[in-house]
């Protein structure tokens, strides 16, 4: 070894030195969240380098994300504290592939510049080989056959490969609907995304040459988060490795999210019999998070069976305990976890303050994200939506936005575009050129074109039913905006319903349909917040041009999945109930497998957390305007009570803002304090003994404290503000309020004001 100074090798630990040091060989390091296992990756590469092992192009590391490949050659840049004759092929499995598939694309039957096709291309392409192959569309929806074909891909079955089983299953239509769809994919010259994987699998398979000459070119290949490998790209590794060996795969069994999409934990055991002899290193020491958001996430994670089983433990002290709040329902979660970010910033909560870019907030579903937008622009706190489109950028909700603004104004060209053949009325580029032209000879707009071009027989059939029917129901929507009995929330309903929109996700059998109308309903549940469809469309508008500087420090918003490997000073969790975290899905699925990715799912989160960690959930969480009762997450009866800390939730006991609009009616009061979900709270609130917020605004009632209300007391109330108690009725309490009379309200909505 070169005995030259190496300063990145002196803040690893004995554990992670050995598995830097160790260069030649099989290395899998097992270890838990947070114990350096991106950190030693990242000097192996550097000590490769250093010690002149390797040269750069010799190295190949694979990230999980494009992002994670950008900041790992930052930190060997900085690491190497010189500058390296080239960088090390860093990269996603994907990224990687796309280079070496444009080298040997002769050999996969395409040309070096072939395209890649996105989702939307792929699927306008399956469904035309459906409808060519005479199949009806309805139960072969392009989805679904996309979902069954990239499973195959994920597997690294070509065509001819696929198991007889498996194709047996779909009466052997999907195997040759999928033997179709790579030819025309090959005559298109392009590829989708699984087949950048499946190319470069077969390729190697099939020609000795290419493999050795790139078995020779990368003679140290390392992978980070490995378990979420899937097959394909696990054949692809062992393929590289075979002849000399040298890989070095890093992961942690506990973090395997991906099974949903063809990730297998299995590829962690298969290493050490398809690498015998390998090294196994086992890092226990964690160096992110304080003690008690260790405990917390250990304990959660010790709930799965079937785990490799490791220990972390940390010598950091001290720290805040894991912060669990209830909340009334999803809009205060997003309301509180604003004041909550608002107050940390400042330093208000008796603990450092934070900048906005060492807070984040991780959702389960994306449809979460909506609420937290909303408020944030309201409240004017930057952030920023991580992986994935931001809520209102999501196909579904552009799709649902569009017919919103050809309602409100008829002439909104673009719009009538993007929706006139969505869903599907049988409009092809002929019909939709026939519009485009006759609205343009008479000068009108799309919809008014659509309408002449109809009533001169220029679209006929099918197709021009069809259309006639969307032109005339976008008149009779339209009328229906000033109608004063109808709310803007059931138009869109309506709208949403007889367009035939809904029921194109509800047919829908792939896994993002769920998703998608959930988008929906949660879209439906932004317009309550508005007067009407018009100022909802421009506050939409106003958050599309929200972007501002990327060098802002900004909150960072991202679903659980796009969070892995990454780290934050302070995490929020919201949504944890069952049906949400748990998914309704793992819930309803027999066995415990998806259960199990859930919870794996909560340690990826919690594990994110350096300083801070708050939990949150909501009673209630309203659905196409309807209130549903929420159980807590089974996942907060696995938190460890000693590392807890329950809050008080300030928006019942003062403090938090105003109540949600529309909810604030006795009915709605009575649902929240009946439902499960809030006596379980309730209940866990006795037994630990209720704690509050450190800062409370308003004085907070204990619930046992109710009765001690007297007569002539002054309180106050959210929505009513100060008043006088007259009357008491077991938890109701009769109020003179000084602005809004005398009314019967809710106990706990009451605070006491000595003022
Ligand atoms: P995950 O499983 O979440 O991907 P990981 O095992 O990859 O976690 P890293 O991200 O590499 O963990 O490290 C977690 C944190 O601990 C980082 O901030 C890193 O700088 C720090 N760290 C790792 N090893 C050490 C060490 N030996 N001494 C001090 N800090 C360390
Ligand atoms: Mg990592």
């Amino acid at each position: 070894m070169a005995a030259r100074p190496s300063p990145y090798l002196d803040d690893l630990n004995p554990a992670q030195r050995a598995a830097v040091e160790r260069l030649d060989g099989p290395v899998l390091m097992l270890a838990g969240a947070g114990t350096g296992k991106t950190k030693a990756l990242t000097a192996r590469i550097v000590h490769l380098l250093m010690t002149g092992k390797a040269r750069p192009n010799e190295i190949l590391a694979v990230t999980f994300t494009n992002k994670a490949a950008r900041e790992m050659k930052a930190r060997v840049g900085r690491m190497l504290g010189q500058p390296a004759e080239g960088m090390p092929w860093l990269g996603t499995f994907h990224a990687i592939c796309v280079k070496l598939l444009r080298r040997h694309a002769e050999l996969a039957g395409l040309k070096s510049n072939f395209t890649i096709l996105d989702t939307d291309d792929q699927l306008r392409l399956l469904k035309q080989l459906v409808q060519a192959a005479g199949i009806d569309d309805k139960r072969w929806p392009a989805r679904m056959l996309a979902g069954i074909i990239d499973g195959w891909k994920n597997r690294a079955l070509t065509p001819d490969r696929v198991p007889a089983a498996d194709a047996g299953a779909y009466n052997r239509k999907g195997v040759d609907l999928y033997a179709q769809y790579q030819t025309r994919l090959r005559e298109l010259n392009a590829v989708d995304f699984g087949d950048l994987l499946l190319h470069m699998v077969t390729i190697f398979q099939t020609h000795q040459d290419v493999l050795e000459q790139y078995q020779r070119w990368f003679r140290y290949v390392l992978v980070d988060e490995y378990q979420d490998t899937n097959v394909a790209q696990y054949m692809w590794l062992r393929l590289l490795a075979g002849a000399h060996r040298n890989i070095c795969c890093v992961g942690d069994d506990d973090q395997s999210i991906y099974g949903w999409r063809g990730a297998e934990v299995g590829n962690i055991l298969r290493f050490e019999k398809d690498f015998p002899g390998a090294h196994v290193v086992r890092l226990e020491q964690n160096y992110r998070s304080t003690p008690h958001i260790l405990a917390a996430a250990s304990n959660v994670i010790r709930g799965n069976e079937g785990r490799l089983g490791k220990e972390l433990w940390t010598d950091a002290e001290g720290g805040e305990k894991v912060r669990l709040i209830g909340h009334w329902d999803g809009e205060e979660e997003a309301r509180w976890i604003g004041e909550e970010i608002d107050a940390m910033q400042g330093g208000t909560r008796g603990m450092r303050s934070f900048h906005l870019d060492e807070i984040a907030i991780l959702v389960r579903a994306s449809h979460q994200m909506r609420a937290f937008e909303d408020r944030f622009l309201t409240i004017g706190l930057p952030y920023r939506v991580i992986g994935g489109p931001r809520f209102y950028e999501r196909m579904e909700i552009r799709d649902a936005m569009a017919y919103f603004r050809l309602v409100v104004s008829p002439a909104d060209d673009l719009a009538f575009e993007r929706i006139v053949n969505t869903p599907k009325r049988g409009l092809g580029d002929k019909a939709q050129q026939t519009i485009q032209i006759t609205a343009r000879a008479h000068g009108v707009s799309l919809v008014e074109g659509a309408r002449l071009a109809l009533e001169q027989g220029l679209i006929k059939g099918k197709g021009g039913a069809a259309l006639g029917q969307l032109v005339g129901d976008l008149a009779r929507w339209g009328r229906m905006v000033e109608d004063a009995d109808l709310s803007h929330m059931e138009l869109a309903e309506i709208v949403l319903d007889e367009s035939g929109y809904t029921a194109h996700w509800q047919n829908d059998k792939t896994p993002e349909a769920p998703g998608r109308l959930e988008n929906l309903k949660e879209l439906v549940k932004a317009l309550e917040g508005f007067e009407n469809l018009q100022g909802f469309l421009e506050h939409v508008s106003l958050i599309m041009d929200n972007e501002s500087q990327d060098a802002e420090r900004k909150v960072s918003i991202m679903t659980l999945h796009a969070a892995k490997g990454l780290e934050f000073p302070a995490v929020f969790l919201p949504g944890w109930e069952d049906g949400l975290f748990p998914s309704q899905r793992s819930m309803d699925e027999s066995g415990l497998k998806g259960l199990e990715e859930e919870r794996r799912l909560a340690y990826v989160g919690i594990t994110r957390a350096e300083e801070l960690c708050t939990i949150s959930f909501a009673a209630n969480r309203r659905v196409f305007g309807q209130w549903q009762n929420a159980m807590p997450s089974r996942f907060i009866d696995e938190l460890p009570e000693d590392h807890v800390e329950v809050l008080t939730p300030p928006g019942l006991y003062g403090g938090g803002g105003m109540p949600a609009p529309g909810i604030e009616s006795r009915a709605a009061e009575a649902n929240v304090y009946n439902s499960p979900g809030w006596k379980r709270l309730q209940a866990r609130q006795g037994q630990r003994g209720m704690s509050q917020p450190r800062e409370s605004r308003n004085t907070v009632i204990d619930m046992e404290a109710v009765a001690s209300f007297t007569i002539g007391e002054r309180v106050f109330h959210q929505k009513f503000g100060y008043g006088a108690v007259i009357e008491i009725e077991g938890d109701k309490v009769e109020v003179a309020f000084d602005k809004a009379g005398t009314k019967k309200v809710v106990a706990r909505f009451l605070s006491a004001k000595d003022d």
